[in-house]
């Protein structure tokens, strides 16, 4: 079987037929090459807008640490995990769950795995950048920020810039957020390079 039919197989597993508004937008946005801002609420299929592209582009030019999501909270990231496998999980894209409140020990064993794509919520992704020996996001070549609007109100923004620092500049960047505030364009602008808007 081809990537395009086991990813075609594994969409019609979860139910998806036709594409939602917002994936109809940013996939093909996302393939060209251009960073996303997507303002989207939850339910709108966001999830699979931003994991569907990553996998394919993964497909062409697989590597470790391929892409990093940041989510506000644990159970966020959880769900987004189990998306990334379920969607590519047939063609062996491995993702892992990065938060706080479970074993770092545990977190950095599977870390030295060498996963495609890290969900994490950005707290414990800093902690790992500085105390876990050996592990590095230098190859990383996508970043992805969702909920943004929540991520700021938690007070992340202090880390996530903390985050850009100390990865690649030259990335692909997609971020999602239900809202537009001033905090999330200030973010935007810190982290996205001459964006498409997408708005459903
Ligand atoms: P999300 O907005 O990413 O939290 O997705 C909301 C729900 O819609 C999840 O249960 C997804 O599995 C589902 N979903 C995402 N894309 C589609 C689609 N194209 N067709 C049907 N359901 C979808």
């Amino acid at each position: 079987k081809t990537f395009r039919d086991l990813l075609c197989d594994a969409c019609e597993k979860l139910g998806y037929k036709d594409p939602t508004p917002i994936q109809r937008e940013a996939i093909p946005t996302a393939l060209s090459k251009r960073d996303v801002i997507g303002l989207a609420q939850t339910g709108s299929g966001k999830t699979a807008a931003f994991a569907l592209p990553v996998i394919q582009e993964l497909w062409d030019n697989p590597s470790p640490y391929y892409a990093v999501v940041l989510a506000p909270t644990r159970e966020l990231a959880y769900q987004i995990s189990e998306q990334f496998e379920a969607l590519g999980g047939a063609i062996g894209v491995r993702s892992v769950v990065i938060v706080g409140g479970m074993d770092m020990v545990t977190q950095a064993v599977a870390l030295s795995k060498k996963p495609h794509i890290l969900v994490c919520t950005p707290g414990r992704l800093m902690d790992h950048l500085e105390n876990t020996k050996g592990f590095s996001l230098r190859n990383l070549k996508y970043l992805i920020m969702d909920e943004a609007d929540r991520l700021l109100d938690m007070d992340f923004g202090p880390i996530i810039d903390r985050i850009l620092k100390v990865i690649p500049k030259e990335r692909r960047t997609l971020l999602f957020s239900a809202t537009m505030t001033s905090k999330v364009e200030k973010l935007q602008r810190a982290s996205l390079h001459n964006p498409v808007r997408v708005a459903v």
